[in-house]
Order: structure tokens, then sequence, then C-alpha cells
């Protein structure tokens, strides 16, 4: 029988000749990633760890990225109990503050590899698709019984094929196709479905996947992804790992898919999803000249090397609008001493940038950058809902690093193009 990516890599680890959707299959992940929320999880099962112990030292990767350095008496003893637990259970692969975005730190270190399981508590860990590895969120209690047991049980997805075609016209980036395609989708258009990108994919780096792949949740999909190349592998190789150390999984030619979308990339435009849905999406034409108090660049879907170079290409010698606040925040201290290196933290400084410590900073509202009734923002990262910044009264546009860069020069939305050089 010919199957998805998703259904052979189900198949495979559940030792199965074939899996159909809908059909129940029990799977040992390769990692299990938690964070900030991992205090939560191991005192709901102090006992059964007294007793047992974790399955396996190897398994779990811990990140404190969240509310990065503590920001109150409670959040500094919450990182004081994992801390502990990582000790005691000896736990090998724990990140501290500073480290970096959970979903970054997963994949630069190498742990996400093609072909295998990762599964997180947090719902962006659909990002590792990006490398051509199935990886999707789960929740607290399903990773505790994972840190005891090791296995988990999966519902196989139906699988969608995203047929991508032309080219992105210049000045435009991954985050205004994503936008674009959930705008198209819906936010549940891709609901517990395994998206398959295909196509013209070849224009697309492995930190453009990286934002895609990321943003699969926001369709709704149990994860994301893109079938493993030469970027890919080159990828691998850049940090590190032999083509040798891992088994890319490729679907079927005759496998079935539940939808297949194609869409024209040289049609799309820059991007903006408006408040509080990220399937609000327009073109940034219709709500130019819309004023901005915060812009913020960084988090797990647009904090890379990559972004931080477009972002300083835009803002060098220039300053941002004085009622404006431009918060940065790279998305791993590798990426930060990349950016130092290239000078372009000298750059975004001078501009008026307030550089953040590598973490999850004012994504998700909990400190740094909070934002007060009747703000707008606008910000790289992936949610827009009402309060996910910290107040329930004031808006945030999603963008791609360029239209919130160029954006933040006049305090105003703007079409980015007409700030970059060609
Ligand atoms: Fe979640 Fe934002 Fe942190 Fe990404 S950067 S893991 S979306 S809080």
């Amino acid at each position: 029988m010919d199957m998805t990516f998703v259904e052979k890599l189900l198949a495979e680890y559940s030792d199965n000749k074939d899996v159909i959707p809908g059909q129940i299959v029990t799977v040992h992940p390769d990692h299990l990633l938690t964070h900030d929320n991992t205090a939560a999880i191991i005192q709901k099962i102090t006992n059964e760890l007294k007793e047992y112990g974790v399955h396996s030292k190897s398994l779990s990767i811990i990140v404190l990225d969240h509310v990065i350095p503590a920001a109150s008496e409670k959040t500094a003893v919450n990182h004081k109990v994992i801390r502990d637990f990582v000790r005691t259970y000896d736990i090998k692969n724990f990140f501290d503050v500073g480290v970096g975005v959970c979903h970054q730190i997963v994949v630069e270190k190498g742990f996400a590899l093609p072909g295998k399981i990762i599964l997180g508590s947090d719902s962006h860990t659909c990002s590792y698709g990006a490398i051509g590895a199935f990886s999707s969120g789960i929740d607290r209690t399903e990773a505790a019984s994972l840190m005891l047991t090791g296995e988990t049980w999966l519902k196989v997805p139906n699988s969608i094929k995203i047929n991508l075609q032309g080219k992105l016209q210049f000045g435009l980036s991954a985050k205004d196709m994503i936008l674009h395609i959930i705008g198209d989708i819906s936010a549940s258009g891709a609901n517990y479905c395994s998206v398959e990108y295909h196509g013209d994919v070849g224009q697309l780096s492995l930190d453009d996947r990286f934002t895609i792949a990321n943003m699969g949740v926001e369709m709704g999909a149990k994860n994301a992804v893109f079938l493993v190349d030469d970027i890919t592998t080159n990828y691998l190789n850049s940090i590190g790992i032999s083509r040798s150390s891992y088994k890319p999984v490729f679907p079927d030619k005759n496998a079935l898919y539940s939808k297949e979308l194609e869409y024209n990339l040289s049609e799309i435009e820059p991007m903006v999803a408006c408040p509080h849905s990220v399937d609000n999406v327009k073109p940034v034409s219709d709500i130019a000249g819309l004023d901005i108090q915060q812009c913020l660049i960084g988090t797990c879907t647009n904090g890379r090397l990559s972004d931080l170079r477009i972002v300083a290409q835009i803002l060098k010698n220039k300053k941002i609008h004085p009622d404006t606040r431009l918060l940065i925040l790279p998305a791993s201290k590798n990426i930060y001493e990349g950016a130092l290196k290239e000078g372009i933290i000298e750059t975004l400084v001078r501009a008026g940038g307030i550089i953040l410590p590598p973490g999850c900073g004012p994504c998700l509202g909990a400190h740094q950058g909070v934002l007060a009734p009747g703000e707008r923002c606008l910000s790289t990262a992936n949610r827009n809902f009402k309060g996910r910044m910290g107040c329930k009264e004031a808006e945030i546009y999603l963008a791609s690093p360029a239209t919130v860069a160029a954006s933040a020069i006049y305090g105003k939305i703007i079409d980015p193009r007409k700030e970059m050089k060609k």
C-alpha cells in the first residue's frame, strides 16, 4: 500500500507493515521536549518518579526559555524546581536560561533529525518538520506519562499535500507565504492533518522552512513537513551531522491525500495577520499607514540570523520612529553571537532597538514588552490572540521581519519593499 510521509513513519515506529488514517498506534518517540512548564509536570508525578525514576535520561530535552531571566519569585522557584529535577534524575539534555528558545535549540543542537519522532509539551514543536522529522505538540499530562514510560499513542492523521509553484517576488519571505496560506486555509483548515510541502521548495532555506513548519499548528495541523533534500543535508552537515546518521522518510508515489492544494508564490504580496486571529490575513497594502507603538523581531518563528540580517539591512544608518519601541530577541545564544560578529547588533542598537536575551520574551505576554490597553504591536511571532502579549485591550499584527523593520522606521505599517535594495 502506498503511504504518505506520516503514514510511513508511524508504520515504521509502530512495527506495522502499513497504517491508515484514524488508526491508533503506540510509538516510542526519540525525544520529548519540555520547557519552563516542566516543573508543573514533574510536581504531578513526584511519587511515581520516586518509585520508577525516568524512563531514559536522554529522552527529555528541557529548555528554560519562556520566562527568563526569572520575572518573579514564582518563576524563580519554578526554574529551581526544574534544575533540582535535572540534577536528581541526571537529565542529559538540559539548557538553562539564556541558551535560546526551545525549538531553535532542538534544531541547532541536532536533536531533530529526518525520519525521527519528537514530541513536546509546546504547540510549536511542529517546527522540526523543517528537517524532515515528525514532530508535534502534546499536553503536559501526556508528557509526564512519556517521561515515566517512554511510550505514547498517536492517531494516524490524514495528509494534505501543498504544492508550491513559482518564485517569491523580491522582498517577500517565507513568513508572507505562510500567512497567505493560513489566510486561505483558515486556522482550522488542516485540523489534525499532516501537511506535506512539495513543488518549488528549493528556493526555501532551512530557516524559511523552519518558519513555515513552525506555523503549521496555526492552521490546526498535527505536523508540517519538508522532505529531505540537499538543503536539509547541507544544513545538517553544517552542524556536524553526517548523512549516515539518519534515515529520511519519503512518501510513496501513489500515496493518498485527503486534500491537495496549490499556491502560486509569484502572486503573493507582503502579508499581515490582523487581530485577533492568525487567519485574519490581509495584504500590507490594505492596512498600510496604521500607527504602531511597539515592534517585535524574534521568537521561534523569525529570530534567526537570516532574519536579523534582513532587519539590519533595512535599519542600517536609520532610526526608528520616536513613537515606536523596537524589541529584538535573537532565537539563541549562537544566533546572538553570530549577529554580534557580523555587526548586526550594533546596527540595531544604533537604530534604536532594544536587545532582549535569547528566549521567548514578550511573545507570550508573561514579562518583557507587555502592551498597554489601546496599543498596537507589529510582531514577527506566530500568534496574535487577544491578550497574547499580556493585555486583552491591545492589538497584535503579525508580519515578516522585513515588514516589521521597515514599519519601525515610520511608526506605521508599511510595505517593506520601498526600504529594501535589490
Ligand atoms: Fe512559544 Fe513564542 Fe516561545 Fe515560540 S517564542 S516557543 S511561540 S512562547
